[in-house]
């Protein structure tokens, strides 16, 4: 292919799942004409329902933060790391999205030294899960791109490149950075920006790549999304204020110039803290932590989106608040991903951390403000 990197999407395997499905709604509404007609009407409109045919999910969940406790807690006896637990409820949301993006805000590492804050280094099972759990693109560009320096990022890619996880933002070579990640599924071509204000005063290492929120650089990357014929044009902006729940002047003026270049959608992350989702300038300012060891009010959980791209009408973004468990189980913690929609399902959990999530979902429906919230 030439001048861009194509990503296959999850759709095939959906839309198995929907022939069936689809098949098995005729063979029961078309025992007559009118029954039959009637069928074909309201098959369309349940396929409409489950996939948008006219539309392309993208979902975007926030910060995937390794401090140690977590990296400890996923260590099995025999000196291994599953992280499948985890994402076990989160799961359903990104498997049935087309395309299901999240901020690695760390680096990768088969073998260690493992590390948690200031400069993270995880081990690889950590993207494994993710990719088991259905996340297809891994956001590279933020401020902790180059803590383990070179070895850092050319591992990470290396490790998300032999599991087919697509990766934006950081680069191991210069040409491929100026290529931009197009997200396909007929008739959509998604271009997929990411981009970070700082890489924490590091230098990105020599022939690397970390993209940032340089408007210059960027109106490039836009001009050559369209020239490869880009539908949308979608940013994943590693930006703000740390624990402030509202953007700050900064945030406002790179959105500002978004909307000015036609930038369809940008999504926010790095406050560590949700903040205010903006449907009609179809901007997410904040999507929080997804999962880390803080578990401060407004840390210990975040929100997630998902958003249907349309040909012809305006992007519609819906939110998904979620909550991290860290249960003590055998004498060891687990933390486990739990979204609005586990609220009902979760085993084991005492009333304490039950209110605990409740409060986080309210809280961080509350800071979305008026947004619908995901069905699955
Ligand atoms: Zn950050």
């Amino acid at each position: 292919m030439s001048g861009g990197r194509y990503i296959q999407n999850k759709y095939k395997k959906m839309a198995a799942k929907i022939l069936l499905f689809g098949g098995l709604m005729l063979v029961g509404l078309g025992s007559c004409r009118d029954a039959g007609q009637r069928a074909s009407r309201r098959d369309s409109s349940v396929l409409d329902t489950v996939v948008g045919p006219a539309g392309l999910t993208l979902v975007f969940s926030g910060d995937i933060m390794q401090h140690l406790p977590q990296v400890n807690a996923a260590r099995q006896p025999d000196g291994t790391y599953d992280y499948s637990a985890c994402f076990r409820y989160i799961r359903p949301f990104w498997e049935y999205a087309d395309f299901a993006v999240v901020n690695l805000e760390t680096t990768l590492s088969y073998t260690g030294p493992y590390s948690g804050y200031p400069r993270f280094s995880s081990p690889a099972a950590l993207a494994v899960a993710l990719r088991d759990a259905g996340v297809d693109v891994v956001a590279l560009a933020n401020n902790h791109s180059c803590d383990r320096g070179e070895r850092g990022i050319r591992t990470t890619l290396r490790v998300a490149d032999s599991l087919g996880l697509q990766c934006v933002g950081a680069y191991a070579d210069s040409i491929q950075a100026t290529r931009p990640l197009i997200l396909e599924k007929k008739p959509f071509r998604v271009a997929l920006l990411n981009a970070t204000y700082s890489t924490n005063g590091l230098p990105v290492p020599q022939g690397m790549k970390v993209h940032m929120l340089d408007t210059l650089r960027m109106a490039r990357e836009v001009a050559a999304a369209r020239k490869q014929h880009a539908t949308h044009v979608v940013l994943f902006a590693h930006w703000g204020e740390e624990y402030q729940q509202q953007p700050h002047a900064a945030q406002r003026r790179v959105a500002d110039w978004c909307r000015r270049q036609g930038i369809d959608v940008v999504v926010g992350s790095h406050p560590h803290v949700a903040q205010p989702i903006d449907t009609a300038a179809r901007v997410v300012w904040s999507l929080g932590n997804f999962v880390s060891n803080q578990r401060k009010r407004y840390q210990d959980g975040g929100l997630n989106v998902r958003i249907r791209l349309f040909l012809h009408r305006p992007p519609r973004v819906e939110m998904l608040p979620h909550w991290v468990w860290k249960a003590a189980e055998e004498g060891r913690y687990r933390y486990y991903i739990l979204p609005a929609y586990a609220a009902g399902m979760v085993a084991g959990m005492d009333s304490a951390d039950h209110q605990t999530f409740l409060q986080s979902l309210d809280d961080n429906r509350t800071v979305a403000g008026a947004v619908d919230e995901v069905v699955l």
